[in-house]
Protein backbone atom coordinates (compact mmCIF):
# COMPACT_ATOMS: atom_id res chain seq x y z
CA UNK A 1 0.00 0.00 0.00
CA UNK A 2 1.55 3.45 -0.74
CA UNK A 3 1.29 6.64 0.73
CA UNK A 4 0.76 9.46 -1.57
CA UNK A 5 1.80 12.65 0.47
CA UNK A 6 5.24 10.45 1.10
CA UNK A 7 8.32 11.09 -0.55
CA UNK A 8 10.74 8.51 -1.58
CA UNK A 9 13.21 9.54 0.70
CA UNK A 10 11.06 9.02 3.98
CA UNK A 11 11.49 5.30 2.71
CA UNK A 12 15.64 5.68 4.13
CA UNK A 13 16.39 3.97 6.60
CA UNK A 14 14.33 0.51 6.37
CA UNK A 15 15.91 -2.89 5.26
CA UNK A 16 12.97 -2.95 2.00
CA UNK A 17 14.67 0.32 0.95
CA UNK A 18 18.15 -1.31 1.42
CA UNK A 19 17.41 -4.81 -0.80
CA UNK A 20 14.71 -4.39 -2.96
CA UNK A 21 15.69 -0.36 -3.71
CA UNK A 22 19.36 -1.52 -3.34
CA UNK A 23 19.82 2.39 -1.77
CA UNK A 24 23.38 2.40 -0.01
CA UNK A 25 23.21 5.70 1.35
CA UNK A 26 24.20 6.05 5.19
CA UNK A 27 20.75 5.45 7.05
CA UNK A 28 20.09 2.62 4.45
CA UNK A 29 23.53 0.92 5.61
CA UNK A 30 22.87 1.63 8.96
CA UNK A 31 19.48 0.04 8.82
CA UNK A 32 20.35 -3.12 7.32
CA UNK A 33 23.39 -3.27 9.42
CA UNK A 34 21.73 -3.28 12.44
CA UNK A 35 18.64 -5.53 11.25
CA UNK A 36 21.55 -7.88 10.75
CA UNK A 37 22.75 -7.73 13.90
CA UNK A 38 19.57 -8.48 15.38
CA UNK A 39 18.93 -11.41 13.40
CA UNK A 40 22.29 -12.90 14.07
CA UNK A 41 22.07 -12.62 17.42
CA UNK A 42 18.89 -14.07 17.57
CA UNK A 43 20.02 -17.05 15.58
CA UNK A 44 23.53 -17.81 16.96
CA UNK A 45 22.70 -21.60 17.79
CA UNK A 46 21.54 -22.15 14.33
CA UNK A 47 24.49 -20.58 12.55
CA UNK A 48 26.69 -21.49 14.85
CA UNK A 49 25.99 -25.26 14.01
CA UNK A 50 25.41 -24.75 10.21
CA UNK A 51 28.84 -22.99 10.28
CA UNK A 52 30.43 -26.41 12.22
CA UNK A 53 28.65 -28.47 9.50
CA UNK A 54 30.32 -26.49 6.98
CA UNK A 55 33.64 -26.30 8.22
CA UNK A 56 33.68 -30.35 8.69
CA UNK A 57 32.68 -30.66 5.24
CA UNK A 58 35.27 -28.31 3.49
CA UNK A 59 37.46 -26.40 6.47
CA UNK A 60 39.83 -25.32 3.76
CA UNK A 61 38.60 -21.84 2.52
CA UNK A 62 37.14 -21.36 6.63
CA UNK A 63 41.20 -21.57 7.31
CA UNK A 64 42.18 -19.14 4.69
CA UNK A 65 39.72 -16.93 5.79
CA UNK A 66 40.37 -17.42 9.41
CA UNK A 67 44.39 -16.54 8.22
CA UNK A 68 43.19 -13.83 6.05
CA UNK A 69 41.66 -12.06 9.00
CA UNK A 70 44.23 -12.42 11.09
CA UNK A 71 46.85 -10.87 9.24
CA UNK A 72 44.04 -7.99 8.55
CA UNK A 73 43.20 -7.55 11.75
CA UNK A 74 46.21 -8.63 14.09
CA UNK A 75 45.08 -7.20 17.47
CA UNK A 76 41.53 -7.73 17.34
CA UNK A 77 42.23 -11.59 15.94
CA UNK A 78 44.61 -11.92 19.12
CA UNK A 79 41.97 -10.36 21.27
CA UNK A 80 39.03 -12.49 20.02
CA UNK A 81 41.61 -15.57 20.21
CA UNK A 82 42.08 -14.83 24.75
CA UNK A 83 38.58 -14.14 25.04
CA UNK A 84 38.00 -17.66 23.07
CA UNK A 85 40.40 -19.46 25.17
CA UNK A 86 39.44 -17.53 28.66
CA UNK A 87 36.22 -19.14 28.53
CA UNK A 88 37.78 -22.38 27.22
CA UNK A 89 39.57 -22.71 30.28
CA UNK A 90 37.02 -21.25 32.87
CA UNK A 91 34.70 -24.25 31.76
CA UNK A 92 37.61 -26.66 31.82
CA UNK A 93 39.53 -26.11 35.31
CA UNK A 94 40.61 -29.78 35.65
CA UNK A 95 41.94 -29.60 31.70
CA UNK A 96 43.02 -26.51 33.06
CA UNK A 97 45.18 -28.06 36.22
CA UNK A 98 46.31 -30.53 34.59
CA UNK A 99 47.40 -28.43 31.40
CA UNK A 100 49.60 -25.80 33.77
CA UNK A 101 50.89 -29.06 35.97
CA UNK A 102 52.45 -30.19 32.71
CA UNK A 103 54.32 -26.89 31.91
CA UNK A 104 55.59 -26.41 34.83
CA UNK A 105 57.24 -30.30 34.83
CA UNK A 106 58.25 -28.95 31.38
CA UNK A 107 59.61 -25.92 32.31
CA UNK A 108 61.23 -25.90 35.57
CA UNK A 109 63.33 -22.89 35.61
CA UNK A 110 60.98 -20.56 34.10
CA UNK A 111 58.02 -21.51 36.48
CA UNK A 112 60.60 -20.58 39.33
CA UNK A 113 61.40 -17.12 38.01
CA UNK A 114 58.00 -16.54 37.33
CA UNK A 115 57.02 -17.60 40.90
CA UNK A 116 60.18 -15.73 41.91
CA UNK A 117 58.56 -12.17 40.38
CA UNK A 118 55.19 -12.91 41.43
CA UNK A 119 56.33 -12.95 45.02
CA UNK A 120 58.73 -9.70 44.59
CA UNK A 121 55.42 -7.80 42.78
CA UNK A 122 53.30 -8.68 45.90
CA UNK A 123 55.86 -8.89 48.65
CA UNK A 124 53.60 -6.74 50.47
CA UNK A 125 50.07 -8.37 49.77
CA UNK A 126 51.99 -12.03 50.93
CA UNK A 127 53.00 -10.75 53.59
CA UNK A 128 49.59 -9.52 54.91
CA UNK A 129 47.74 -13.27 53.76
CA UNK A 130 50.68 -15.17 55.66
CA UNK A 131 49.94 -12.96 58.86
CA UNK A 132 46.36 -12.86 58.20
CA UNK A 133 46.31 -16.94 58.05
CA UNK A 134 48.56 -17.22 61.11
CA UNK A 135 46.57 -15.10 63.47
CA UNK A 136 43.34 -16.74 62.24
CA UNK A 137 44.95 -20.42 63.11
CA UNK A 138 46.12 -19.24 66.40
CA UNK A 139 42.96 -17.97 67.14
CA UNK A 140 40.98 -21.10 65.84
CA UNK A 141 43.49 -22.69 68.31
CA UNK A 142 42.91 -21.05 71.21
CA UNK A 143 39.12 -21.12 70.55
CA UNK A 144 39.37 -25.24 70.60
CA UNK A 145 41.51 -24.59 73.54
CA UNK A 146 39.23 -22.96 75.50
CA UNK A 147 36.24 -25.25 74.61
CA UNK A 148 38.07 -28.37 75.23
CA UNK A 149 40.50 -27.13 78.24
CA UNK A 150 39.24 -30.40 80.41
CA UNK A 151 39.92 -32.89 77.58
CA UNK A 152 43.43 -31.42 76.50
CA UNK A 153 44.61 -31.19 80.27
CA UNK A 154 43.47 -35.23 80.51
CA UNK A 155 44.89 -36.31 77.22
CA UNK A 156 48.38 -34.42 78.24
CA UNK A 157 48.38 -36.10 81.51
CA UNK A 158 47.26 -39.66 80.01
CA UNK A 159 50.09 -39.09 77.13
CA UNK A 160 52.76 -37.86 79.66
CA UNK A 161 51.84 -41.25 82.45
CA UNK A 162 52.14 -43.59 79.00
CA UNK A 163 55.69 -41.96 77.94
CA UNK A 164 57.11 -40.92 81.97
CA UNK A 165 60.20 -42.97 81.18
CA UNK A 166 61.23 -41.62 77.95
CA UNK A 167 59.94 -38.28 78.56
CA UNK A 168 61.73 -37.50 81.50
CA UNK A 169 65.27 -36.75 81.13
CA UNK A 170 64.12 -33.97 78.54
CA UNK A 171 61.63 -32.84 81.09
CA UNK A 172 64.27 -32.56 83.86
CA UNK A 173 66.38 -30.65 81.83
CA UNK A 174 63.75 -28.45 80.42
CA UNK A 175 62.81 -28.08 84.01
CA UNK A 176 66.26 -26.93 85.05
CA UNK A 177 67.01 -24.27 82.17
CA UNK A 178 63.81 -22.65 82.84
CA UNK A 179 64.33 -23.12 86.73
CA UNK A 180 67.97 -21.12 85.72
CA UNK A 181 66.55 -18.69 83.62
CA UNK A 182 63.87 -17.61 86.37
CA UNK A 183 65.75 -18.04 89.87
CA UNK A 184 68.62 -15.18 88.14
CA UNK A 185 65.44 -12.55 88.44
CA UNK A 186 63.69 -13.96 91.47
CA UNK A 187 63.28 -10.91 93.64
CA UNK A 188 60.14 -12.47 95.67
CA UNK A 189 61.80 -15.57 95.93
CA UNK A 190 60.45 -17.01 99.83
CA UNK A 191 57.94 -14.12 99.91
CA UNK A 192 54.36 -15.36 101.51
CA UNK A 193 51.94 -15.29 98.42
CA UNK A 194 49.17 -13.18 97.84
CA UNK A 195 45.43 -13.44 96.14
CA UNK A 196 46.98 -11.44 93.04
CA UNK A 197 50.04 -13.76 92.71
CA UNK A 198 47.74 -17.00 92.93
CA UNK A 199 45.05 -15.17 90.83
CA UNK A 200 47.88 -15.32 88.13
CA UNK A 201 49.10 -18.71 87.97
CA UNK A 202 45.78 -19.86 87.60
CA UNK A 203 45.39 -18.33 84.23
CA UNK A 204 45.77 -20.60 81.00
CA UNK A 205 46.69 -17.88 78.05
CA UNK A 206 50.25 -17.49 79.12
CA UNK A 207 52.99 -20.01 80.16
CA UNK A 208 54.50 -21.15 83.54
CA UNK A 209 57.49 -19.26 83.21
CA UNK A 210 56.09 -15.92 81.92
CA UNK A 211 54.35 -15.70 85.37
CA UNK A 212 57.58 -16.63 86.95
CA UNK A 213 59.19 -13.97 85.24
CA UNK A 214 56.18 -11.40 85.39
CA UNK A 215 55.74 -12.06 89.20
CA UNK A 216 59.20 -12.79 90.44
CA UNK A 217 58.94 -16.09 91.41
CA UNK A 218 61.16 -18.95 90.32
CA UNK A 219 59.60 -21.48 88.15
CA UNK A 220 59.53 -24.05 90.47
CA UNK A 221 57.60 -21.83 92.76
CA UNK A 222 54.79 -21.44 90.19
CA UNK A 223 55.14 -24.92 89.21
CA UNK A 224 54.56 -25.89 92.87
CA UNK A 225 51.50 -23.28 93.59
CA UNK A 226 50.04 -24.17 90.10
CA UNK A 227 49.96 -27.60 91.38
CA UNK A 228 48.53 -27.02 94.63
CA UNK A 229 45.84 -24.78 93.00
CA UNK A 230 44.27 -28.09 90.64
CA UNK A 231 44.80 -29.96 93.99
CA UNK A 232 42.36 -28.31 95.52
CA UNK A 233 44.62 -27.37 98.16
CA UNK A 234 42.71 -25.14 100.79
CA UNK A 235 45.83 -22.55 101.60
CA UNK A 236 46.18 -21.46 97.90
CA UNK A 237 42.45 -21.44 97.33
CA UNK A 238 41.85 -19.41 100.06
CA UNK A 239 44.44 -16.79 98.64
CA UNK A 240 41.75 -16.46 95.78
CA UNK A 241 38.88 -16.57 98.12
CA UNK A 242 37.59 -19.96 96.52
CA UNK A 243 36.91 -21.62 100.16
CA UNK A 244 33.22 -22.79 99.46
CA UNK A 245 33.65 -24.15 96.20
CA UNK A 246 36.44 -25.95 95.69
CA UNK A 247 37.80 -28.13 98.77
ZN1 LIG B 1 18.80 5.17 1.47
Amino acid sequence: MTHPERTTTDKHGTTNWYRVHKCRCDVCVAANREYQQRWRDKNRTKINERNNHRYQENPEPWKRAAQRYKENNPERYREVKRKASDKYWAAHPDEKREKNKRWAQNNKQRRKELDRNYRERNRDKLKEQRRSKKEQTSQMNRKYRDRNAEKIRARAKRYLSEHYEELRPAMQANYRARQDQTSAVAHRKGLYWTGPEVELVDRDDMTLSEMAVMLGRTYAAVVEMRSKLRRGDPKALGLVGRWETDK
